[in-house]
């Protein structure tokens, strides 16, 4: 071979490794992430609200996808708890969790749309300082205004849990109530850092330009104890995109740019929990 030609090949090859580098190489920055596209999987799976002819895992799925490609970019290891859009069987939340607890990343990140009231709006950072398998130190259960003692919770066969309290001197179990929340006055650091990833995400979305925050406008981070949060024994964050059951809004959130702009300021929050540079 001529000089000329090894030095053009060679000159060839690095171009090739810098385009490969840049495009397609995507560095590993050690954080491995978990998503969880609520609902979903099978035809004949739970698919969430249903608004509009619209399911709500469509969107949940849609999102997660968008978000898993740029979590990838920036070097995560993305796992899920459920692959969007691949046919497998229902995926219950029992199985996310252990899912999840088996895997152990460093963040859970659980992606839903929101239904209610129909002039209700706007996105939700959830959290729970109550995590069921990690500390059952100092927990109290709300209710309304009232604020009891909570006892214990039981995970029944069914996968549902009965929870007991405590009301006058005596053990009550939470059977036909609804709309209480277990937490814990002192969280463990899982609990913690949970609340710190979702300060961290509620913030990067506050700079969304067409949803604000649901309760408060800038800052619509709350704490609860669904399950997927609850039952995972690693900081985890539940984020509802929004309201589905507004029809303004459902068109908001089933457009692309705005979807984009989601996972984007997602990824944001993400990183700014890690110290990875956006
Ligand atoms: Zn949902």
């Amino acid at each position: 071979m001529r000089k000329t030609h090894k030095f053009l090949l060679m000159v060839i090859l690095a171009t090739i490794i810098i385009i490969y580098n840049i495009f397609f190489y995507n560095e590993p920055n050690g954080f491995t992430i978990m998503l969880d596209p609520g609902h979903g999987g099978v035809e004949s799976a739970d698919k969430g609200a249903h608004k509009e002819g619209i399911d709500e895992s469509d969107l949940n799925d849609k999102v997660t996808s968008i978000l898993a490609k740029k979590l990838k970019r920036k070097g995560y290891k993305v796992l899920y708890s459920r692959k969007p859009y691949k046919e497998e069987e229902e995926v219950s939340l029992s199985k996310r969790t252990k899912r999840a607890n088996e895997k152990m990343p460093d963040l859970f990140l659980s992606i839903h749309h929101d239904s209610g009231k129909k002039n209700n709006r706007g996105y939700t950072v959830y959290y729970s300082s109550y995590k069921h398998n990690l500390d059952s130190d100092d927990l109290y259960m709300t209710y309304g205004s009232e604020k009891y003692p909570f006892i214990r919770e039981e995970l029944n066969d069914d996968g549902n849990s009965s929870f007991y309290y405590e009301k006058d001197g005596e053990i009550k179990d939470s059977r036909g109530l609804s709309g209480f929340i277990i937490k814990d006055e002192s969280p463990c650091k899982e609990a913690k850092q949970s609340k710190k990833a979702a300060l961290s995400v509620g913030k990067s979305m506050s700079e969304l330009d067409y949803i604000y925050g649901f309760k408060k406008k800038n800052h619509s981070v709350l704490v609860n104890d669904f399950r997927v949060l609850r039952d995972t024994n690693m900081p985890s964050i539940l984020i509802e995109c929004g309201f589905i059951s507004n029809h303004e809004e459902l068109e908001n959130l089933q457009n692309k740019k705005n979807q984009n702009k989601l996972a984007q300021k997602i990824l944001e929050g993400v990183n700014k929990y890690f110290n990875v540079r956006n």
